[in-house]
């Protein structure tokens, strides 16, 4: 226990604390939610930064597009599929023995390319950017050039000569370890405690440098940034802090809007749309919630997801505390299967930056992402990590413990036509045999 006094006499006015400590899947509304008209000026970054990023990608799609062919298909875009799982819908709706209105989607960012999850975005992001700054500074790229250069002896040498360094539960690592090392950069990823083994056996045999860690996922990025001081040219990627991750993450708005517009999904004032995004430090849901309310405003509603042992976004803007706090200071372990989400302490800028635009929060325990990793594996043909699946039960919590927000936002009446997205944020890259022990797991839940 770290808190102050006065932190701990204010966790005992706060009537959730006590739900917290004992792991009980709760909904929380977001009490600071703003019009996002009044809000939207105040922000430190705007919809220029999210173009910025988006151009940014842009430039090196066909760089991308040269060095992953799988990304061929759409010109050296990292993209993933949006698809309807009505069948999971139904199976939601008769287990949950509710009625559960509106058409439910899945954005499929478990079947990312180069990557296979969420961080195939920001985290790729960023070492694009960091090569792009490094090369022009040296005047060896200008933003007209043709990316594929980078691609080259002399350039690939002159990155070989800098380091990236991270640290990660796992999923950060592989898209940061993945990028850098294709781009010739010498890069080390620390790995928390619950990072899976098969995630570390690929990232060496792609001859990224990895240094476990017996301590979870704050000590692992601290270790990072401290290996980061000590080497010279080396460019410490701050999953805590950045702001380039964050407006990586971003682009999936535009992408996804051009995804709705596509299958004729309107999105407005009578056709809300509510998105689930799981939720660990907080840059990856934090980036996409920004770039949604950026280009659908208050017709977008954005929930977060967090396992029961690892609520620490929760934690951090229930009480106001942000980084201030960690789950472990109320007695909790941060210990989950859904290791994309085992991060015991909120990002220090996201939970602030998300304060008017966040919807709330909900929790959910390990049994129950098991569960709807079958159930989606059964109705859907969808193989996801654990993680991912904190996303499915939004719906369902939305239509039963939500109700207060649905009459707040004078949406009741409007759910026949309202739109979910249950962000889906990893998974294919699961091994199949780990895919089958998670079903396992799930089988003998149930
Ligand atoms: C990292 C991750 C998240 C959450 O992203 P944060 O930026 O840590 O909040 C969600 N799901 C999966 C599978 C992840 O790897």
């Amino acid at each position: 226990m770290n808190l102050t006094t006065d932190q701990q006499a204010l966790l005992n006015t706060l009537p959730l604390i006590s739900h917290l400590k004992e792991q009980l899947e709760l909904f929380w509304e977001n009490p600071l939610l703003q019009n996002f008209s009044e809000v939207k000026e105040h922000l430190v970054l705007n919809g220029s930064d999210i173009k910025d990023a988006a151009d940014r990608l842009d430039r090196f799609a066909v760089y991308i597009a040269d060095v992953f062919p799988e990304t061929a298909k759409s010109n050296g875009l990292i993209e993933s599929p949006l698809r309807a799982i009505p069948n999971a819908q139904q199976a939601l709706s008769t287990l949950a023995a509710q009625e559960l209105p509106g058409k439910l989607w899945m954005k499929c960012d478990s079947h990312l390319p180069v990557s296979g999850s969420i961080k195939a975005r920001g985290g790729i992001y960023e070492v694009l950017k960091h090569a792009e700054t490094l090369t022009i500074e040296a005047g060896l790229l200008n933003t007209d050039a043709d990316y594929r250069a980078l691609n080259t002896p002399k350039l690939r040498g002159f990155f070989a000569q800098h380091s990236i360094i991270v640290g990660s539960t796992g999923n950060l690592g592989l898209s940061i370890g993945i990028m850098s090392a294709k781009l010739g950069f010498q890069v080390s990823v620390h790995m928390s405690a619950d990072a899976r083994q098969w995630k570390k056996d690929l990232l060496r045999s792609k001859g990224v440098s990895v240094v476990e860690h017996a301590d979870d996922y704050s000590k692992a990025v601290e270790e990072g940034r401290e290996q980061a001081k000590k080497t010279p040219r080396a460019h410490f990627i701050d999953d805590e802090n950045s702001q380039d991750l964050f407006l990586g993450y971003s682009v999936a708005a535009l992408r996804l809007q051009r995804q709705l517009d596509e299958n004729k999904i309107t999105v407005d004032a009578d056709h809300p749309l509510f998105v689930y995004l799981p939720c660990g430090v907080g840059g990856g849901p934090g980036g996409v919630a920004f770039g949604l309310k950026q280009v659908f405003g208050n017709n977008v509603h954005c929930f977060f997801a967090e396992p029961t042992q690892s609520p620490c976004m929760l934690l951090g803007m229930y009480t106001g505390l942000h980084d201030d706090i960690c789950v472990q200071d109320i007695g909790i372990e941060n210990k989950t299967c859904a290791d994309g989400l085992a991060v015991g302490r909120p990002s220090a800028f996201v939970g602030k930056f998300m304060e008017p635009l966040l919807s709330g929060i909900y929790t959910i325990n390990d049994d129950n992402m098991y569960r709807l990793l079958k159930l989606l594996k059964d109705t859907e043909q969808l193989s996801l990590e654990p993680s991912a699946l904190a996303s499915l039960p939004g719906i369902v919590n939305l239509l039963s413990k939500g109700k207060a927000y649905l009459e707040q936002h004078n949406l009741k009446d409007k759910m026949e036509h309202a739109t979910h997205i249950s962000w889906a944020t990893g998974g294919s890259m699961v091994p199949k045999e780990e895919q089958r022990r998670y079903y396992q797991i799930a089988q003998n839940l149930t």
